[in-house]
């Protein structure tokens, strides 16, 4: 039998915010930017996947929230500085910091998320016979 679809790579899934094993179901509630952008759904809705592998397991999301930000800030400070040459005004760098965190708030929340569950949990892997599978069902 000859498969009639392409299988979506890793990236580009984990950018979607798809399911790790079938990358067919969402992993969260709304789009990035809206107001459910933060819900996430507890089971993936196509292969029923529990994202949230053990209680408090997103913890551990915090810790890719922390390096995802302190690289924002650095960025956001650094291109502060080529495009203005302040050395004299630190609220210049306060102000930039605060919107930076702000404005990145969901997309870190999103993505921590995201990178922990398809580059830090080995037992999330992409499983090419479930993808099969639904696939087939026509889901
Ligand atoms: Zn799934």
């Amino acid at each position: 039998m000859e498969t009639q679809y392409t299988i979506p790579s890793e990236l580009k899934s984990a950018i979607d915010g798809k399911c790790p094993r079938c990358r067919t179901g969402n992993m969260f509630a709304g789009p990035l930017f809206s107001f459910k952008s933060k819900k996430m759904l507890d089971r993936c809705p196509a292969c029923d996947l529990k994202f949230e592998k053990e209680p408090g397991y997103f913890y551990v999301a915090m810790y890719v929230s922390y390096a995802l930000s302190v690289g924002e800030l650095i960025a956001a400070c650094v291109g502060t500085y080529l495009l203005t040459g302040n050395l004299e005004n630190p609220w210049l760098y306060v102000i930039v910091a605060l919107a930076v965190t702000l404005i990145m708030a969901p997309f870190n929340n999103r993505y921590s998320r995201i990178i922990l569950l398809y580059w830090m949990t080995p037992m999330f892997r992409f499983n090419p016979k479930i993808y099969a599978q639904i696939k087939e069902e026509g889901k």
